[in-house]
């Protein structure tokens, strides 16, 4: 049974905001979840998944960001309470479903969970997507720990029944990935079927229909600003002539550092949960009440500005500051020493820095190693990046090589750097077409199985259609391996109950119009070597299939470690082609008795048998010995 099943209401658990997330969303009887997997959001989708396999619920690892949206719309149009999770930069790709579902507006309860990763530990981006909401024209809850994280997603379904409208709840790494103490509520019984009941005249976005949309979508602004107003995620604590705001984990903060400066007597805190649109009556008797205002808020001055404006237009000057006057970075994720201090300084306090924390390598007593974001020992994408460079090498030709999102992103990095241009999911079939046109140079791009499916259907009907010249090599490891294995359309290796249907990559990439195409497995060194050298060497739009599954997938589905293991002989001639062209991180290099030699590690080798094929040094290794 899930974790998140378990339990008595009253009792309290440690989650992490995710699980939290998931947990109120069955609390609050959610009958559809869909999302396209994304760190931070990633757990909230795993586990409503494992809690679909009881019948509680459905839930589907959708395409991308948008179908989950306009998947879980469906839902909530027949009357369903339904939930779609993402990362911020998936709000992006949800983004034209987003707007006009405002118009439309809901039936049962739709949380839209955006994800945002300030310091960008795992994005392309550090966007702040609480200008979302503002843009939409939809409430949004800020929550700052893992209980106020249930305690949001709950008031998130009903504030959207109240309203007709989808409810963001923004959160952040932090509050993501943050285990806290979750007290637990009755969980809803499973929803009866829904029911859609036609509307045209509501719910079909033609023009004169989306006039009248639009209109209601403002008047339901003013209402949701109402609940704000009221809303017990915007407090307002503690007295004295000193201001501050703050939302999201920035508010819990604060908390601590008025605590640990002694402060509470004089600073008025405004403590927002309940942040589009805001509370303005309860903003401006905040403003009306202190000196002077100090704004904590990471990424973009999003409440600053506001309070600024709203100061503006009622008449009150009240200095307020924050990012605006540098006290605070634009840039990356706050954390509790930096809050004490500017906290400090804006209340002149005599403040005393925190002491740091010991580094990890002064309590070991030596330095770290340094572990550069690298492709895992026995990557398939590693073998296919050989080869294709080997294949470059020997027809003298040099490639461009535009990539996309997910693990074979870590091609970017010597020995293999193949990785010259990206932007988003899907974007480097799409870039390619430019690239290759403009420069008329070889060009060579690269996309995973999962993000072909989320974003590349549509750049690679382009490129056939517009008659581009690129080759595609999709590297098809059978699963969404960075975000933590999860299925998408393609996948045939699965645990035995899971119900999706594969699609058949080779035979969509053949019904998009590519005539020319290869299917290679790359841990047969021969035979993707020939088919690289012919599709480099050909000319039009043409893909190569790269097919063979992730060994950390296939060792957590089948519960065991490949047991063959691969060592170098003593007379290697250190030519150190292994290390310059492939780069396997089991291979290392030590300089024993004053004599360098290069070894594999037995412990790191994933025994892939790749590297085998490359030199004659390379050999199995005996059981028991290194
Ligand atoms: S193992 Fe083979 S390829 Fe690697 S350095 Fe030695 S001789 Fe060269
Ligand atoms: S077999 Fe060779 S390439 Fe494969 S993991 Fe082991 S050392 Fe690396």
């Amino acid at each position: 049974m899930s974790e998140l099943l378990a339990g008595q209401p009253g009792e309290r658990r440690l989650f992490l905001g995710n699980e939290a997330i998931a947990r109120a969303a069955l609390e609050a009887g959610v009958a559809l979840a869909a999302c396209y997997p994304g760190t931070p959001s990633s757990e909230i989708g795993d586990r409503l998944y494992e809690v679909s396999r009881t019948g509680r619920l459905v839930f589907e690892y959708s395409t991308n960001e948008k179908v989950a949206l306009e998947v879980a719309a469906g839902a909530s149009a027949a009357g369903w309470r339904a939930l779609a999770s993402m990362k911020h930069v998936g709000v992006n790709v949800a983004a034209d479903a987003l707007m006009t579902l405002a118009y439309v507006g809901v039936k049962g309860g739709l949380v839209l969970v955006s994800a945002d990763d300030p310091s960008l530990f795992s994005s392309q981006n550090e966007q702040d997507n609480r200008l979302y909401a503002r843009f939409a024209g939809i409430p949004m809850l800020e929550p700052e720990s893992p209980q106020e994280a249930k305690d949001m997603t709950l008031a998130a379904f009903a504030l959207s029944e109240e309203l007709g409208l989808p409810v963001m709840l923004r959160t952040t790494t932090r509050v993501n990935h943050t285990r806290g103490v979750v007290s637990l509520g009755e969980l809803a019984p499973p929803p009866p079927p829904g029911r859609f009941v036609k509307d045209p005249f509501s719910l079909v976005m033609v023009p004169a229909v989306a006039r009248q949309a639009h209109a209601r979508l403002l008047a339901k602004q003013e209402r949701a600003r109402a609940l704000a107003e009221s809303s017990p995620f915007n407090r307002l604590l503690g007295s004295g002539p000193l201001g501050v705001v703050a939302s999201g984990v920035a508010a819990a903060y604060v908390a601590d550092a008025l605590l640990e400066l002694g402060l509470q007597d004089r600073v008025t805190f405004l403590r927002l949960g309940f942040t589009y649109p805001l509370p303005e009556d309860l903003i401006a008797r905040f403003l009306s009440r202190v000196d002077k205002v100090l704004v904590v808020e990471e990424l973009e001055p999003y409440l600053e500005d506001a309070l600024k404006a709203l100061a503006q237009s009622r008449g009150l000057t009240v200095p307020i500051r924050g990012k605006g006057e540098g006290l605070f970075s634009r840039l990356y994720e706050f954390h509790p020493g930096l809050v004490r201090r500017v906290l400090a300084e804006f209340c002149q306090m005599p403040h005393e820095a925190p002491q740091p924390l010991p580094a990890a390598a002064e309590l070991l007593g030596r330095p770290l190693p340094e572990r550069p974001p690298i492709l895992c020992p026995g990557c398939p994408h590693r073998a296919m990046y050989y080869a294709i460079k080997i294949a470059l090498r020997d027809l003298g030709v040099e490639g461009v090589f535009p990539t996309d999102i997910g693990c074979y992103t870590l091609g970017l990095l010597p020995p293999l750097s193949m990785a010259d241009y990206l932007i988003c999911m899907g974007s480097s079939i799409t870039t390619a077409c430019g690239l290759s046109r403009a420069s008329g140079q070889k060009v060579v791009a690269f996309i995973g199985d999962s993000t072909f499916f989320h974003g590349g259907l549509t750049g690679l009907a382009n490129a056939v259609h517009n008659r581009h010249d690129l080759l595609l090599v999709i590297l098809d490891n059978g699963t969404t391996a960075m975000t933590g294995h999860q299925p998408h359309p393609g996948v045939t290796l699965t645990p035995p109950d899971y119900p999706g249907q594969p699609v058949d990559l080779a035979a969509v990439v053949r019904g998009l119009g590519v005539t020319q195409f290869w299917r290679v497995n790359p841990l047969k060194y021969k035979e993707s070597l020939a088919a690289a050298k012919e599709a480099v060497a050909a000319q039009g739009v043409r893909v190569l299939l790269a097919q063979s599954p992730c060994p950390l997938y296939v060792a957590r589905l089948k519960g065991k470690r490949p047991t063959a293991r691969f060592q170098i002989s003593g007379d290697c001639g250190e030519c150190r082609h292994c290390l310059e062209y492939l780069g396997c991180p089991a291979m290392y290099v030590t300089e024993a008795e004053s004599r360098r030699q290069l070894l594999i590690d037995p412990d790191l080798c994933a025994g892939c048998a790749f590297c085998v094929q490359l030199c004659d040094h390379i050999r199995p290794a005996k059981r028991g010995k290194s």
